[in-house]
């Protein structure tokens, strides 16, 4: 038994150094991906439910791996996040995307772009600035940019978060919650909030046709959304019977696979010409 014991922590050692060296190579290509041009910015169309129209367009990054191919954000924002990189990545994205939304604009002049500002990006001290030079370089009007954050990027400290709000509103850019319903930010919080969407959260659509509990909460944010002037988006829209019923309710705004998944540029623009009158 004691033979075994032994065993079984050798196997744990070298699984646990297999993790924490496989992490380590990660982190370490994290760090040189930004300057070997390994990200790349995929789009999803956000569609106007009545009249099918394109109207907007999220931007979310992938990588490019030289070796491990491509890699979901899932699999490398959280890392980003712990080492600090996702600020340069992050700015990054959102000056892609600036530019990108302003070259679609020649043909689309009424496209929006929206970018997801993580955690550390929205307590950075010089995110105001950075937002602006975006803007700028881009020659992208202010009021043609989204913003995503988060409940939980709110919720550690309230008060601080509103007014970082309302220095970046004051750039004339607009901002969207992200993800609701997954936080436990207070309700009451919200109407303090400038922010000018809710973005409904994926978990919550998927089973709104089967689940009758997640009809309800997706029914009374769109409502809630609607009474205090907010636009509502929903995340993750996959069926007919799914859009359907968010019609019914009123929810103008649809994201989802049903419409499209994230595209790279090319393919995007395609989609752009054949679905956006000019
Ligand atoms: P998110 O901001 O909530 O983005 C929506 C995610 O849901 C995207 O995953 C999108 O591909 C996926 N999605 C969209 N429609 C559907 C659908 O109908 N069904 C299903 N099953 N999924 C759908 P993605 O691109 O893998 O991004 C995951 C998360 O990574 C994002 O969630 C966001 O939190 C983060 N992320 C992506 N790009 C960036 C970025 O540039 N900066 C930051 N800070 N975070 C990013
Ligand atoms: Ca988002
Ligand atoms: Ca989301
Ligand atoms: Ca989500």
């Amino acid at each position: 038994a004691k033979e075994n014991g032994r065993n079984n922590y050798q196997l744990f050692q070298s699984a646990m150094n297999k993790k924490v060296t496989e992490r380590l190579t990660l982190e370490h290509d994290l760090r040189k991906a930004l300057e070997r041009n390994e990200f790349v910015v995929y789009y999803q169309p956000q569609v106007n439910a009545a009249t099918g129209e394109v109207f907007g367009l999220e931007a979310l990054v992938r990588w490019q791996h030289p070796t491990r191919g491509m890699i979901s954000p899932a699999e490398f924002i959280p890392l980003a996040e712990e080492s600090g990189l996702i600020v340069p990545i992050g700015e990054w994205v959102l000056k892609t995307a600036c530019q990108q939304v302003k070259r679609w604009q020649r043909v689309f002049p009424n496209l929006r772009a929206a970018v997801n500002l993580s955690a550390r990006q929205f307590q950075s001290d010089n995110l105001v600035e950075i937002v602006a030079q975006a803007l700028e370089e881009a020659e992208l009007q202010a009021h043609c940019l989204d913003l995503e954050i988060t409940e939980s990027t709110t919720m550690h400290n309230v008060d601080r978060a509103i007014a970082t709000m309302h220095d970046l509103k004051s750039l004339g850019i607009q901002i969207s919650l992200d993800d609701f319903g997954t936080g436990y930010s207070s309700l009451s919080y919200l109407k303090h909030f400038p922010i000018h969407m809710l973005k409904i959260d994926r978990s919550f659509v998927r089973d709104i046709t089967t689940d009758e509990d997640d009809a309800a909460i997706v029914a009374s944010v769109i409502a809630m959304a609607h009474s205090l002037k907010l636009n509502v988006i929903a995340e993750g829209v996959e069926t007919e019977e799914q859009l359907a019923y968010l019609m019914e309710r009123r929810c103008d705004q649809m994201q989802g696979y049903l419409f499209s998944q994230p595209l790279p540029v090319e393919k995007c623009d395609e989609l752009l010409h054949f679905i956006n009158k000019t």
